[in-house]
Formats: C-alpha cells, structure tokens, sequence
C-alpha cells in the first residue's frame, strides 16, 4: 500500500517505541516532521478507513502482542521545537512547545533559565503531548493552549478556559496533539535548578527506574495510594511470565526479561483480584491500552 509520503513505515515493532520493550507490530507506522505532513497522512488513513491510534515517548503505554491494524502516528523531530512566546515584562514566561518535545528537555531549560514550578516533572520520561494528554504530574495546570489535529485532519485551538484537566486525564476529543502552549513564573535560576535537582534525587530514590516499565500500573484510588495497597498484600515480586510487581515500588510493573502484554494484562487482572478480594477497591489502570480497549 503506497502512501503520498515517505514518512510511513510498514510493521514497525511497537515495541522499539515503548519503554515497557513491549509491542507486536504496527500495520502502518507514520513518522510526520510537519502539520501538512500529519493531516495529508490522517486524509490518507481516513479515505483507507483506517483506525488511527497515537503513541509519544510511549512511556505511560502498552502496546498489544499481536500488534496494531491500521495507523500509528509518532511525531516525527519536526514536533520537537520549544519557542519562547512570553510578552515582554510579564513576570510569566510562556512557551510553545512541539508535542515530541522530551519532557526532560523542557524541565533541563527550566533549571536553566529560571521557569519556576517545574520540579514537579524532574525526571518523568516522555514526550510534552504525551504528558498533556495524560495530564502527569499535573502539567495541565501550566497549560493555556492546546492545539489538536482530529484524527480526520482537521484541526482545533483549545484555549485554557476549553480544557478540563484531571486526575491523569486531559479529557480532550480524539485527535493528536501537535503544539501546546505552557506559562511558568519566572524565577531565580539557582532557585528552579536546586528544586528540580532535589526532585530528581527523591524521585531516583523511591522509583523503579532501573527495569523497563511504563510507571504507575494503576491509578491513586481516593485517600490511599495503589502501591501501599499492593504492598501490603505481600504481592513485591510477584510474577507472571516475564511481567514482576518491581521490588522497590510495588505500583510499578516491570519487564524482567522478554514479557508479553498478555503476561502484563494477567498480572494487572491479579494484582486487582485480590486487592479487590482484601479491600474492596476497584484499582484502575494508569498504563493506556493503544490500539483496543481494556477489558480488565
Ligand atoms: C519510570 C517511569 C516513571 C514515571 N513516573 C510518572 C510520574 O511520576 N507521574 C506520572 O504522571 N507519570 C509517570 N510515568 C508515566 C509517563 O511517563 C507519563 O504519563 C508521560 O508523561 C507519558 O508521556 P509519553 O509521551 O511517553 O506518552 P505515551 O505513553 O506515548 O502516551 C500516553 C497516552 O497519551 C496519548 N498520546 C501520546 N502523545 C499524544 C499526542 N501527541 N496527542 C494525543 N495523545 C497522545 C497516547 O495515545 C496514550 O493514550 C512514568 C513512567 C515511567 C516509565
């Protein structure tokens, strides 16, 4: 199947873009460097009938075995640019940022030049979209534009007072997320660089940062977090093919060696088994199923 640029790859391993290392192919892999690109590929995709799915850093993302039928967009370099669009005097600094800009890259310029309140993203792998549409870290609240190209090539500008961010989720309509605008206050460079290096520090001491995983397998329920919960049932370590509850935070699932998403799914349907036999809580799923639904 021919496409109108040369930015569309075919069998792509999903798992070379997941940091689980976990993903069958994708039918159909689309790699746009420019808007014009990204539409004319969503025309194509949608004159196809293709279903079309979205993957950034693929950090926060588990990708099925089998693979994925019809479209993946990954945004290509082109949507990794970052412009300082502040007014001039204000005491904000207001930035564009392309969606496949690395999260780290944002917070790096943060400590550099003195954007305040931004140590709450030290050290969270992935791209700004990515991050955006899963609202980590509550990056929404710096959040004043999003610009969005629905999956059938149009394309929408959500201002600030549009977008309803909450708990890990952006709530946005399907589409792909191509440009955001953030505002930081402006501070002391030492200040900004001494907060994001301490964050960094704790976040390195109490994560699981040294396995393949895609972070927190579940989300907070309400009052007490998933991981204590888990933990208290003694399940750190428990395994189910090559998927294993990590040993240092028990909310993280992490690869061991060659898991499958069959051997992630049945460990996530355990873990909510018998927190749900021994508390009576619901644990949800963090991690974002590409490419079908969750039926955990
Ligand atoms: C070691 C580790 C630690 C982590 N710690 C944290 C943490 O402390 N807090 C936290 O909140 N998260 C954490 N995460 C999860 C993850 O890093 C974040 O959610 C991250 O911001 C996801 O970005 P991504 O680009 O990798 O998204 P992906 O995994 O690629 O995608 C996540 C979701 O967003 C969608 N998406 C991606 N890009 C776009 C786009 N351009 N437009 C529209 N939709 C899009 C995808 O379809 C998917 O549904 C951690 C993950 C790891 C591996």
């Amino acid at each position: 199947m021919l496409w109108p640029t040369n930015c569309v790859r075919q069998r792509e391993p999903l798992a070379d873009h997941t940091s689980f290392r976990i993903g069958g192919p994708a039918e159909h892999f689309a790699e746009p460097s420019t808007l014009e690109e990204l539409i004319g590929v969503l025309r194509e995709a949608r004159s196809r009938r293709l279903p079309v799915c979205v993957v950034g850093g693929g950090t926060n993302t588990l990708a099925p075995d089998r693979g994925i039928c019809g479209l993946v967009v990954h945004l290509g370099r082109g949507f990794r640019t970052i412009q300082d669009v502040s007014e001039s005097d204000s005491p904000m600094v207001r930035v564009r940022c392309g969606a496949a800009l690395l999260t780290q890259r944002l917070v790096y310029l943060a400590a550099k030049h003195g954007w305040g309140e931004l140590e709450a993203l030290a050290g969270l792998p992935g791209w700004v979209g990515g991050a955006v549409s899963m609202n980590a870290q509550e990056i929404g609240r710096f959040v004043q534009e999003v610009h969005l190209v629905r999956f059938d090539g149009t394309q929408r500008l959500l201002m600030r007072e549009q977008l309803a961010f909450s708990y890990r989720d952006a709530a946005l309509e399907p589409g792909i997320i191509s440009h955001v605008v953030l505002q930081f206050p402006k501070v002391a460079p030492e200040e900004a660089y001494e907060r994001i290096r301490r964050a960094l520090q704790y976040r390195n001491s109490s994560q699981e940062v040294r396995l393949p995983s895609a972070g927190c397998a579940f989300k907070n329920p309400p009052g007490v977090p998933a991981g204590r919960l888990i933990d208290q049932l003694g399940l750190k370590g428990a395994r189910i093919g090559d998927a294993q509850i990590s040993q240092r935070h028990a909310n993280f699932i992490v690869n061991v060696g060659h898991a499958t998403c069959d051997d992630v799914l049945s460990l996530m349907e355990y873990v909510q088994h018998r927190v749900r036999e021994a508390s009576g809580v619901c644990l949800e799923p963090e991690l974002r199923m590409i490419g079908q639904r969750w039926t955990a």
